[in-house]
């Protein structure tokens, strides 16, 4: 049986799984019969125990992805008494990642058409996920990388079989390229983006939350790069509305790095700013999100927040993350827990309210934020982010110190010139700054120093 896709706004229908109406613009999406009351197979522990909501595919290439578990946030309880803070850890998915759902949908139904190349654009997760899918099902797959992909990621396309091609910069440059290709070479376009089968394999984290918690969370925090992540959620939450299982949809936070954000400046209607290149954080990075206009139209309907991160919050907030709650994430992912806790300190998410924060990856697969190549300079430099963090602990305690004190009282085996090297990268970055008092220099925490430290701490 041949599957129908549907468009959201002009009711086109559709043979391929497409994302955006060739008529009208609007989104494409798969509207499945839905059963009478929320059947799910319990013995399978899976996104497939939600069969009876997707697709009907003769085919299925499975890993056993999905059905990932609710982590009780450690370090939200800490640091706000906040304990109904849960996180989704799609880190374990088989291949690191919540993509893995998106691939097994699309790559059963690439199989199901009878195509035996497959060709994606992606910025890291899904090219991972797409390739482990298509060495499954015995498919030969293509991935478009634009250049800032993280090395772990790109580690597993290889490995996994996938041709790769670097193009471009950004996640838009790449999705082009496979658009271009896939037209000329009749590929099946496997791309998040562009294949709604994506959209069915994500919006299972809906299902799961609501089958975890029994009802509706207050909140979903979600990175955010081009929107998807977001509609796909939110379609799971209006199919179990449709089936009367809730009555409401919850409020999202939509988080993006503040080096690229075109949906939260749109939200938030504030100046778009430039692309920026050292403040983005890989995953998140696309120019124009397919799904903006259409997060603009729901944003009138449901309450949707718009929070931007900094690449060092996301960077600081991996270690907070694998520390307390020995969860080791990826950038993007400790980006959201950032985004959290700046909505908890902007009064907007209660400290009474359930949230679910979405970790979308692991931090496997982005070793390369660590900087540099070698595993010792990696050490040094978790090792010298250990030396800041106490360094910005003393000044916290103790108040202003002169680079000698700071070394003395710290009694660590570095020089006291390590000590002025660290001091002075973070006066650079300014997290503290240098004052004159009794004559000398003395360094003292700034306003940004005491939230960084808060962060670690
Ligand atoms: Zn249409």
């Amino acid at each position: 049986m041949e599957l129908k896709f549907h468009c959201t706004m002009c009711n086109e229908e559709y043979a391929e799984p497409i994302t955006i109406c060739r008529r009208c613009s609007g989104i494409i999406v798969y509207k499945p019969k839905l059963p009478t009351s929320f059947k799910v197979y319990e013995n399978v522990k899976s996104l497939w125990r939600y069969e009876q909501f997707l697709p009907k595919l003769p085919v299925r290439i499975t890993l056993d992805e999905g059905y990932t578990p609710l982590v009780k946030s450690k370090t939200a309880a800490k640091m706000f008494g906040h304990v109904k803070v849960y996180l989704k850890d799609e880190t374990r998915n088989p291949t690191g990642s919540f993509r893995d759902r998106a691939a097994s949908l699309i790559v059963s139904h690439a199989v199901s058409v009878n195509v035996s190349q497959l060709i994606c654009a992606s910025d890291g997760n899904h090219g991972a996920s797409i390739a482990a899918y298509a060495s499954r099902a015995n498919m030969e797959c293509y991935v478009i990388v634009p250049s800032n992909v993280d090395e772990g990621k790109l580690a597993q396309m290889i490995a996994y079989g996938a041709k790769v091609e670097e193009y471009g910069t950004l996640l838009d440059d790449a999705l082009d390229r496979a658009i271009s290709i896939a037209f000329k070479k009749g590929y099946y376009q496997a791309s998040a983006e562009l294949n709604t089968l994506s959209i069915e394999g994500l919006k299972t984290i809906a299902y799961e939350i609501y089958e975890f918690l029994g009802g509706v969370p207050d909140w979903i925090i979600i990175p955010t790069g081009s929107g998807l992540t977001f509609y796909s959620i939110y379609k799971g939450f209006t199919e179990l509305l449709e089936l009367d299982l809730i009555d409401s949809i919850p409020c999202f936070a939509i988080v993006q790095s503040s080096g690229c954000s075109p949906i939260v400046t749109k939200l938030k209607g504030i100046k778009c700013t430039e692309t920026k290149k050292k403040s983005i954080i890989k995953g998140l990075n696309v120019r124009e999100p397919i799904f903006l206009n259409e997060i603009l139209r729901l944003s009138t309907k449901v309450r949707i927040e718009g929070v931007l991160v900094d690449y060092s919050e996301a960077v600081s907030t991996i270690l907070t993350l694998a520390r307390n709650e020995g969860l080791f994430v990826e950038p993007a992912a400790s980006a959201a827990f950032v985004g959290y806790m700046k909505l908890v300190k902007e009064g907007i998410i209660d400290r009474n309210d359930t949230v679910i924060i979405l970790l979308t990856g692991s931090g496997l697969k982005s070793i390369d934020v660590f900087e540099g190549a070698s595993r010792r300079k990696q050490l040094t430099i978790l090792k010298s982010l250990d030396t800041k963090a106490l360094i910005l602990k003393l000044l916290k305690v103790e108040g202003p110190l002169h680079g000698y004190a700071i070394w003395k009282k710290l009694k660590l085996k570095v020089t006291v010139q390590a000590i002025y090297q660290h001091l002075a990268e973070l006066e650079s970055k300014g997290f503290i700054k240098a004052i004159q008092e009794d004559n000398r220099k003395k360094y003292k925490l700034t306003e940004k120093g005491y939230k960084l430290l808060e962060m670690i701490e």
